[in-house]
């Protein structure tokens, strides 16, 4: 039996999926206007060692991840900025660009992370009628009101449930601080299901509707295409701590508003954050932010992080400093290398190993121990290579590190400017030259150089 922590009750809890076999599962994926930050990633890797265990334990998993590719301002007073708009002018391009680009980036990195594919990942902006058929029913439902500037309000005074999942009785004056003051507001926690009016008037993506010409609110999106792709009511709706007061709580009130079924999703599960070791924030520009190609231009394996994730609980804040993923890469390597030490014949399944393993899985997703339980396999000399063999390559469905794969690695652009400068100084017999190029590629120590048939190799140290 599986058991989560689920953020509504405070609680571990055991899981029992409405359908005894099937799970629908929901994470709130990313706003596509900029590459995602390895801080968004770390909880994308959470959900996938969730979807992972799950499958592990027999489970077949629907899961649904929606791309945010509309509006999604930062306020819904409108004070905010239009993430997509600002995108759009950076790179000066169109916002549809803008979306189709790194909607594909994202998908990549998740390719680099060994993510599992989402069974569905719908589009905001191919969703607007669902959202449109769910504001209409909130509006017969009667939770809704247009504010003096006709800007469609959820009135969150008429649902009862309201402030459960964020507990926002106990933290009221720190929630409301949070939300910004609009005096078309009747109450302070009320947001906009879709705008007619906004600052951001030029906006280039904009639908007809009942209520005029405009665009959804952000989060109308999720709890519309959850219900789309999942139905009325499922089992477990993932995501960053920080969209438990607003985003997730405003998606609760969508869905059980619009649908009148309590409770919406069953378990609630929330990922912790990603920080800089010296307490900075993971930012979304500057030096600290951080993506998958700033780790392959210092010459680390996307894979080194999921492994650094994989050493910390999901619930735990993680916090991230060099030294940090230097080790990962170390450990990594060295279980890898163990593994490849095996051979490739492979035998019997130890079932203790395994059912420790499960242990750890179910225990709200004790990746730690999980990984441990690798480790002490690895070690056990009481067991045959052939039987460790199939014994990890069964744990790794779920760590998802690829142990028997032979090491792939990306060479950052620098290193691959040098080695073509290297071989043609090696065409010239610029000796000097091209050990003085040998001795920079090797100098970060990460990279071996080896005179190969073809000129120069690099491999990872
Ligand atoms: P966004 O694209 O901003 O909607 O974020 C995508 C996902 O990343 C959401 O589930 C956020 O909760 C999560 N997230 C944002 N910042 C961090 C961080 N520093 N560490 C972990 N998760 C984060
Ligand atoms: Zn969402």
């Amino acid at each position: 039996m599986m058991k989560f922590f689920n953020t509504l009750t405070r609680q571990k809890e055991e899981f029992e999926p409405a359908k005894p076999d099937k799970v629908g599962l929901y994470c709130c994926g990313p706003t596509v206007y900029n590459y995602a930050h390895i801080g968004n990633l770390r909880t994308y890797v959470f959900e996938d060692f969730l979807r992972r265990a799950l499958e592990f334990n027999g489970y077949i998993v629907n899961h649904v991840m929606n791309i945010t590719d509309v509006g999604h301002l930062t306020s819904d007073a409108d004070e905010g900025e239009d993430k997509m708009k600002k995108g759009a002018e950076r790179e000066k391009k169109t916002v549809w660009e803008i979306a189709e680009y790194y909607t594909q980036a994202f998908l990549e990195d998740m390719d680099r992370l060994n993510l599992l594919k989402p069974t569905a990942k719908p589009k905001a902006t191919d969703h607007v009628e669902e959202m449109i058929d769910q504001i209409k029913q909130l509006e017969e439902n009667g939770f809704t009101y247009i504010g003096e500037n006709g800007n469609v309000y959820y009135d969150t005074s008429k649902f009862e449930h309201y402030k459960e999942l964020g507990q926002l009785e106990k933290q009221e004056s720190e929630a409301v601080a949070r939300v910004e003051v609009d005096p078309n507001k009747k109450n302070p926690h009320d947001f906009v299901l879709w705008f007619v009016e906004s600052k951001h008037g030029d906006q280039e993506m904009q639908w007809d509707s009942p209520w005029g010409r405009g665009f959804p609110g952000w989060h109308i999106e999720c709890s519309a295409m959850s219900s789309r792709y999942l139905g009325d009511q499922f089992d477990i709706h993932c995501g960053g701590i920080d969209h438990i007061p607003v985003h997730h709580t405003n998606e609760i009130a969508q869905a059980e508003g619009a649908s009148g079924k309590h409770p919406w999703v069953k378990y609630w599960m929330h990922g912790n954050f990603l920080v800089m070791k010296d307490k900075e924030k993971m930012a979304k520009s500057g030096e600290n932010f951080l993506t998958i190609a700033t780790l392959i231009q210092k010459g680390y394996d996307p894979m080194d992080y999921r492994y650094f994730c994989l050493q910390s609980h999901y619930r735990k804040e993680l916090a991230f400093d060099w030294d940090g993923v230097d080790a990962a890469r170390t450990g990594f390597r060295r279980l890898r290398e163990k593994v490849m030490a095996l051979g490739d014949t492979e035998g019997e399944i130890d079932q203790g190993y395994i059912d420790k393993f499960m242990d750890a899985i179910s225990d709200d997703l004790n990746m730690p121990q999980a990984l441990a339980m690798a480790w002490e396999l690895m070690d056990d000399v009481s067991i045959k290579d052939a039987d460790k063999l199939s014994t990890i390559k069964k744990m790794d469905t779920v760590l998802g590190l690829k142990l028997d794969e032979p090491i792939e690695f990306e060479l950052p652009p620098q290193i691959t400017q040098w080695i073509l400068e290297r071989n043609e100084a090696r065409d010239n017999k610029d000796w000097a030259k091209a050990d003085e190029i040998r001795d920079k590629i090797q100098e970060s120590g990460k990279w071996i150089v080896k005179d190969g048939a073809g000129g120069t190799e690099v491999v990872p140290k």
